[in-house]
């Protein structure tokens, strides 16, 4: 069943009496990915319907912050002068050992440039300037800024570091100035929008191609032939409180303390209608997670403990890297410790656990046991004064003793500080968006992009912002141009 309490379970061609639309590929989900495939299937001559379950389209794409993750050369890249290739970026997308699909990656850095022009051509404006400091959003309309691990281990290592998230040119959030673009050039396609139907289930015929969608349209079930294909595009499902009992329970359990990134349509429903006809779901363990410690970026000098005075990460990660470390510590308890000189208020509202003149005062005010933190510092403290890290190797450009009081922790922990958590499991999909079985054989009829899928991003440990939008956007182009170069049936 479907959140809604409509069943996935595929329809018959056969029962199917009459259909009440029709068009050459029907998408389901009118977001970042539904919008793309719309655009490049319309382009390449197929009639389009877009199946949206709610009263406008947008979906969590037109609420994100606007990053994309692109790279090899862009023009914004090029001009600030960072020298970026698609081989680097490849080698980047490889890192972290967190089994990225090597086919998406490749040709998601292969293309990224293309993709940054394709964008461009659509009326998305980039501003060609660069956001230096360590930051979650840059909050001016300065393109690009470094959104990930680039310049962090084990990710420098094997990767020449660029920065490669680019902001759509708004000031703070800019999700809506892309939307304000891509849904313009929808509606210019010629591609045909019905908002308030949610589709619900495949309608397949007896050799199992996918050829319609059964939806709910105002109380009403609507029928809708695909004569070519139908692309899933609905997003993820941190909304779907049964789907994360099964595939998350850990995040399940802690829920209430974290705020859940996402539209009420994110209820996995695409991915369950793909399910039901064979799709095999791939890392639906795996979410994003975040409480973003920095800004300031001063910050990053401190060190993150568990609960046991121990560090467990390289602090000059992405905060969702750092955040996933902190999420799988003892009792999901961390603190960012801080001396006089590190130390500044983040962003977000954070709470201070404790402030002590010494850090064996830190320590008993953490109820740590005794010796643990004081231990954890001094030995850190050795090898900051050496430019050296040898456990958790943070670059030494972020390596300085702890040793001017006042210190401070500053609580991480799940249910003290801000956290926020989307789903980045989905179907299996090729490079071109077509829906894999558990066998890896395509579903004929069937493509999938977007969050209903597994895309570049593979889990938090490797995530960087603008992945997600980038992915969708990206193959949700490459699902419309397959779904619309299918044999109709
Ligand atoms: C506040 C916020 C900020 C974020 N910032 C960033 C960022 O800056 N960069 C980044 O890369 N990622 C960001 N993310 C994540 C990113 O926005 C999403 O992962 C991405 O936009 C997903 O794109 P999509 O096209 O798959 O889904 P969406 O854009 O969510 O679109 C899915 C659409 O499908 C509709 N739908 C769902 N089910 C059905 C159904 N059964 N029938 C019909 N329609 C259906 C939904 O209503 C929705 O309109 C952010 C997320 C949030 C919530």
């Amino acid at each position: 069943m479907t959140p809604s309490g409509r069943s996935a379970r595929p329809r018959a061609l056969e029962t199917v009496a009459h259909w009440d639309r029709e068009a050459d590929v029907v998408i389901v989900g009118y977001g970042g990915a539904g919008a793309c495939a719309a655009i490049e299937a319309a382009a390449a001559g197929a009639s389009v319907l877009v199946l949206e379950a709610a009263g406008g389209g947008g979906g969590c794409t037109a609420m994100s912050g606007g990053h994309l993750y692109l790279g090899g050369g862009t023009r914004v890249q090029r001009a600030v002068g960072l020298d970026d290739t698609p081989d680097e970026m490849f080698r980047y997308l490889m890192a972290g050992g967190d089994g990225p699909d090597e086919a998406k990656a490749r040709v998601y850095a292969d293309e990224s440039v293309a993709h940054f022009d394709w964008l461009v051509e659509q009326g998305v404006p980039f501003t060609d300037a660069i956001w230096e400091d360590r930051h979650t959003l840059q909050p001016t309309d300065a393109c690009l800024i470094w959104s990930g691990n680039e310049k962090a281990s084990p990710f420098v290592d094997v990767a020449r570091p660029a920065a490669r998230g680019h902001k759509v040119a708004l000031a703070g959030d800019a999700g809506v100035e892309l939307w304000r673009h891509l849904s313009r050039a929808v509606e210019e396609s010629g591609a045909q929008l019905q908002y308030n139907t949610a589709g619900h289930a495949l309608v397949v015929d007896t050799a199992g191609r996918v050829v319609g969608v059964v939806a709910r349209s105002e109380g009403e079930e609507v029928l809708v032939a695909a004569r070519r294909a139908v692309v899933l595009s609905g997003g993820g499902f941190i909304m779907n409180d049964e789907m994360l009992a099964n595939h998350l329970p850990r995040l399940h359990a802690k829920i209430e303390s974290v705020e859940r990134h996402g539209n009420p349509h994110d209820d996995g429903s695409g991915i369950r209608m793909g399910s039901a006809v064979g799709g095999a779901a791939i890392r639906m363990s795996e979410m994003f997670v975040t409480t973003p410690w920095y800004p300031p970026s001063s910050l990053t000098y401190g060190i993150m403990v568990n609960e046991r005075g121990q560090r467990f990460v390289n602090e000059d990660c992405y905060h969702g890297r750092v955040a996933a470390g902190c999420f799988e510590q003892p009792g999901n308890r961390a603190y960012l410790v801080a001396d006089h000189r590190s130390f500044g208020r983040p962003d977000f509202d954070f709470e201070l656990a404790a402030t002590e003149g010494s850090i064996a005062e830190l320590e008993r005010a953490l109820e740590m046991t005794e010796g643990s933190l004081v231990h954890t510092v001094a030995r850190y403290n050795d090898f900051a004064a050496k430019g050296e890290d040898p456990f958790f190797h943070k670059q030494s450009q972020w390596l300085r003793p702890l040793d001017e009081a006042p210190y401070a922790a500053i609580d991480c922990s799940l249910g003290e500080s801000p956290y926020y958590a989307f789903t980045l499991g989905g179907l299996r999909t090729r490079p071109s968006g077509e829906v894999l079985n558990e066998e890896g054989q395509t579903i004929p009829g069937l493509f999938a992009a977007g969050a209903n899928s597994s895309g570049i991003t593979r889990s938090a440990r490797t995530y960087c912002s603008g992945q997600s939008v980038g992915d969708a956007t990206f193959f949700g182009r490459r699902a419309g141009r397959s779904a619309a170069a299918s044999r109709a049936w």
